[in-house]
């Protein structure tokens, strides 16, 4: 039996994961749940499932999940607390890494550091620390496999062998598809007066609220971009980002002799889920059919570079390298919190991303310590920012 960790199990990507682990109980034991503070979802995930342990984040609710608990017969021991979390992501053989934003740092490096499989679907990981991440997995031998639907179709299109370089296995490009959210044809006059229900009310896909409002200004495939520049030893010139409302194509890969491979599907976080948890075989994932004669139609478009500067911003970043996407992530994150409590206008959220690079100097980080000093500087440059704006 495979000993599975779920980092983020009451999120949405969480609940994809148990809905596949589900399936396939003689293969994967459940060895912890962990998350922040969501008592009610996961006292019921835990009587579901039998984990061995189940750690949130917040110590007070961890004491109430123990408490309710104890009134049942789970044998299931409740941790509480950051170094929990990252001690049960380090025990186990398979770590979905699925805590949203810089949160999920630490609890991601110990399941790398430790040499478990490890499936991201924490983005923001990678984008703050892509060059001691990497490193991390070189030295651990941690198997490292994508969990974001592009990154995983991207993988399935990509030759075994290419962390020997793109070019040499004969890759020109990457083609990294988005849906272009929400707002991708409302007139751009009308974008500062959207609410954050409307920016999280995504066309095709069901996420939690952070990610739904960077897909609404596309700074998801702006990290997505950083993500993949490190997980595919790739420059951001080698990806080119195509606008495609249906999500059906998840991502390209062109070839130097022009063939074009695409991984296709519904836009079910099941599918990448299952790909990485099987992989390199297969098995089922609850994911229905996808009906091409339904589907009828297949669009694509490029990005529009007015209305979705984080796009730009994002590729700057990557382009700078160094802490420059922690420093990105970081005033996101505070800007994007900022939407979603109705303090910041939609239009400000990059501005305020803007303004943030261009107070924050630039350089290399040489440990964690390095990355998290950035993501502090910049969270308090953007909260700075929000008063004033
Ligand atoms: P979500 O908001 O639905 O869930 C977040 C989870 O993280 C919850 O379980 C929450 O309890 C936990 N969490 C939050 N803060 C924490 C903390 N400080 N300590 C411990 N746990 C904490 O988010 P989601 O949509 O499931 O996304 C999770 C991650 O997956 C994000 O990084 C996101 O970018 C990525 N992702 C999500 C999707 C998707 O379809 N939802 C697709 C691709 C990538
Ligand atoms: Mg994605």
């Amino acid at each position: 039996m495979e000993k599975v960790t779920v980092l983020g199990s009451t999120g949405s990507i969480g609940v994809s994961t148990l809905d596949v682990l589900n399936r396939h109980p003689e293969r994967f034991e459940i060895y912890a749940l962990a998350a922040n503070r969501s008592v009610d979802i996961i006292f019921d995930q835990i009587l579901a499932c039998s984990p061995r342990y189940a750690v949130l984040r917040d110590e007070q609710q961890a004491e109430v999940l123990a408490e309710r608990l104890r009134e049942t017969d789970s044998s299931t021991q409740v941790l509480a607390g950051e170094a929990e979390l990252c001690r049960v992501a380090a025990e186990a053989d398979t770590v979905m890494a699925a805590i949203v934003g810089a949160a999920g740092l630490l609890p991601t490096m110990a399941a790398v550091e430790a040499g478990a499989k490890v499936l991201l679907a924490n983005k923001e990981s990678l984008v703050m620390a892509g060059a001691l991440f990497m490193s991390a997995v070189e030295r651990s031998g941690a198997q490292l496999l994508p969990i974001d639907s592009e990154h995983n179709a991207i993988f399935q299109c990509l030759p075994e062998n290419h962390r020997q370089g793109l070019a040499a296995q004969g890759v020109k490009r990457i083609l990294l598809t988005g849906s272009g959210g929400p707002f991708r044809q409302t007139p751009l006059s009308e974008l500062v007066g959207v609410t954050p229900d409307q920016a999280c009310a995504h066309p095709n896909w069901s996420m939690g609220r952070k990610i739904s409002v960077d897909s609404a200004t596309m700074m998801n495939k702006g990290l997505e971009l950083i993500e993949a520049c490190w997980l595919f030893h790739c420059q951001p010139e080698q990806i080119e980002v195509v606008v495609h409302p249906q999500s059906v194509i998840h991502s390209m890969v062109e070839y130097v002799d022009g063939s074009v491979l695409a991984q296709m599907g519904q836009p079910d976080m099941r599918t990448p889920i299952a790909h990485a948890l099987s992989w390199p075989s297969r098995m089922v994932s609850g994911v229905a059919s996808l009906d091409l004669i339904l589907q009828a139609r297949l669009d694509f478009e490029a990005p529009d570079v007015e209305r979705f500067p984080c796009l730009r911003l994002a590729r700057e970043a990557a382009e700078a390298g160094g802490i420059a996407s922690a420093t990105l992530n970081a005033a996101n994150e505070i800007a994007v919190e900022a939407f979603l409590g109705g303090k910041l206008s939609f239009t400000d959220i990059p501005v305020v991303l803007e303004q943030v690079m261009a107070r924050l100097d630039n350089r290399e980080p040489l440990a964690l310590a390095d990355v998290q000093d950035a993501d502090a500087r910049a969270r308090v440059a953007a909260s700075a920012l929000l008063a004033k704006l």
